[in-house]
């Protein structure tokens, strides 16, 4: 018996999907997947980008510090502490807290749904692709 192959089997590989999938609770993978979407940067940042940036977060109703991180709707353009806006998307929200429009932009509803599916069907689809021997 002769084994040509090096010994390669390190099972080091892991799935950043899995922890996707796999929150124990909330949030929900929605919401995860929005987080993804809109950018979180700072503030001071932010002042170049937009130009005149509102003063104050909408949910706490404290100004803005130049190195806090806050969340930019791309849709509205209104910005939130990031601190602020995650635990309203932890309900399962998925519009601005101040005007109500949607966090995902048109453009990228129909990537945002495909991204959603996938990780919402990853664990049946994988199950499929997995019956290959592969210890
Ligand atoms: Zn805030
Ligand atoms: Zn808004």
């Amino acid at each position: 018996m002769i084994h040509g192959f090096p010994s390669r089997v390190h099972r080091d590989v892991i799935w950043p999907e899995n922890n996707l999938t796999r929150m124990p609770e909330n949030p929900t993978v929605s919401a995860l997947l929005i987080r993804e979407i809109l950018p979180v940067i700072k503030f001071q940042e932010l002042e170049v980008v937009n130009g005149d940036p509102p003063e104050n977060c909408a949910v706490c109703l404290y100004e803005f510090e130049g190195e806090e991180e806050i969340r930019w709707l791309r849709n509205c353009k209104h910005i939130f502490h990031r601190a602020c806006l995650d635990p309203w998307m932890d309900q399962d929200q998925r519009t601005c807290p101040l005007c109500r429009t949607p966090f995902v932009p048109d453009e990228m509803q129909e990537e945002f749904n495909q991204r959603l599916w996938a990780a919402t069907g990853a664990a049946d689809l994988y199950t499929e692709y997995t019956s290959v021997p592969g210890l």
